[in-house]
């Protein structure tokens, strides 16, 4: 569960984050809308304080992100994040990248890190591809190694910005498709995408950011079939 109370957020005299109230329980798809700038992406980084909070408050499964005793480190651990450009290691092998951090942070073996890596390769349908280099492989695979990455940690929760803005287009729906499977299984997201049939289909609930606030929110059927706030149905006229 993630509780963010009246959340700002500034780069020096810029206030990008205006004041976020939201609740997002177990088990819950959020997908987050709204125009490049909108402060999308440094709410998502604050909810695993990729950014410092400049005020308010965000609570992950009742760890407060702004006390300083908590320890970042582990709380991180349990939430996984997939950017819009994979990060994946290149010097290392698919299979490689899905170890490393269980050995190194979970201090797994390498003989259960290595069969755990396998199956969450061929749960995004990459066994094949254990051995091969990020290089060589295409943009949807590398994003579903990413993907299985972050799973690695056992996250309880998993964000996602913009993980297939980078991709050709006969690639996003694989992508998509692990993200669907994820929604299924129960887990906990906050999805920042352009792909509205996608949040359409899988959100229990959509937030539309604009200037930094929570413009309007609700389930997909009110976003994108019933919008009342003007700048809302002025952001769907333009994207949809
Ligand atoms: P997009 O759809 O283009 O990804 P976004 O909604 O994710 O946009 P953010 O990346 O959160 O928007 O950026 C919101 C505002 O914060 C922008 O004006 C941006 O210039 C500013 N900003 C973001 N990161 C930084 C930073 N590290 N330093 C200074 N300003 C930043
Ligand atoms: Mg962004």
């Amino acid at each position: 569960k993630i509780i963010v109370r009246d959340l700002k957020k500034s780069f020096g005299a810029n206030e990008v984050l205006k004041g976020i109230n939201v609740e997002i329980a177990e088990g819950e798809v959020v997908c987050v809308i709204g125009p490049s700038g909108s402060g999308k992406s440094t709410f998502l980084r604050c909810l695993n304080k990729l950014e410092d909070i400049t005020a308010g408050s965000v609570t992950v499964d009742g760890y407060d992100l702004t006390d300083p005793t908590v320890d970042l480190n582990a709380v991180r651990q349990h939430i996984g994040m997939v950017f819009q450009h994979f990060n994946l290691f290149p010097h290392m092998s698919a299979l490689q990248n899905i170890m490393l951090a269980p050995v190194e942070l979970k201090k797994l073996d390498k003989a259960g890190a290595r069969a755990q890596g396998m199956d969450l390769l061929k749960r995004v349908d990459l066994a094949e591809k254990a051995d091969a280099r990020p290089a060589s492989l295409s943009g949807g695979q590398k994003q579903r190694v990413a993907i299985a990455r972050a799973l690695a940690m056992s996250p309880g929760i998993m964000l996602f910005d913009e993980a297939t803005s980078a991709l050709d287009p006969e690639m996003v729906g694989e992508v998509l498709q692990v993200i669907r499977d994820l929604a299924a299984e129960g887990m906990t997201m906050v999805v920042v995408t352009h792909e509205m049939g996608f949040a359409r289909e899988v959100a229990d609930r959509v937030i539309f950011m604009d200037g930094g606030v929570i413009c309007e929110q609700g389930t997909p059927e009110e976003i994108f079939s019933n919008a009342q706030q003007p700048r809302l149905q002025e952001f769907l006229a333009k994207v949809l």
